[in-house]
């Protein structure tokens, strides 16, 4: 064959972004990439095939990239969980501390019906505390997320275990 890149090969990394001694992860150039993108999406999909799910979830901003491509290809509706004041209708909010304050994060208040099974996406786990909140938001409509679902984690800082701590099935493509 004569393409054996892998998923992590076309993600570079970026030294001082946002802040210095921070080595950020860049997933556009995955995306920008043909045959990155899908090959991402169909190993996000791959992990999770043969279990029922209703929902897609995605986390902003990169998780809507995700998210929307896997819920057309699983033929599911998707919805955004966004920062704060982004979202027209009725939320509902939750908020998570970051290494300087805390953030919040919103879900339309009508977008999960009860009983329903969510997976939720976004590009990159880190310390879990953005898909923790997610997962809360999610939870208190009544809906269940019964994986969550990572182009990369960082397992040194703990997120993985914090969500595989609230009993979290977690797949990340590449670390
Ligand atoms: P956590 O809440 O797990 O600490 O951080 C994960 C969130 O921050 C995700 O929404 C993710 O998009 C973003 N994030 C943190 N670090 C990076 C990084 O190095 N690269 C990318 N692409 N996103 C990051």
């Amino acid at each position: 064959t004569r393409d054996r890149k892998e998923v992590r090969d076309y993600i570079r990394t970026i030294a001082d972004f946002p802040h210095e001694g921070i080595l950020f992860r860049d997933v556009t150039t995955l995306f920008a990439d043909p045959r990155g993108f899908r090959m991402a999406v169909d190993q996000m999909i791959h992990a999770w095939a043969g279990q029922q799910i209703d929902r897609v979830v995605g986390l902003e901003a990169r998780g809507f990239i995700l998210g929307g491509a896997i819920a057309h290809q699983l033929s599911l509706g998707f919805v955004p969980i966004r920062k704060k004041g982004k979202l027209p209708a009725t939320t509902i909010a939750e908020s998570y501390t970051l290494e300087y304050g805390e953030a919040v994060v919103e879900i339309h208040d009508d977008a999960i019906r009860p009983g329903e099974k969510v997976l939720l996406v976004d590009d990159l786990l880190a310390t879990g505390g953005t898909a923790a909140a997610g997962i809360r938001l999610v939870e208190r409509l009544g809906g269940s997320v019964m994986g969550c679902g990572f182009v990369v984690d960082l397992p040194d800082l703990g997120g993985r275990a914090k969500l595989e701590a609230l009993g979290m099935d977690v797949h990340a493509i590449c670390a």
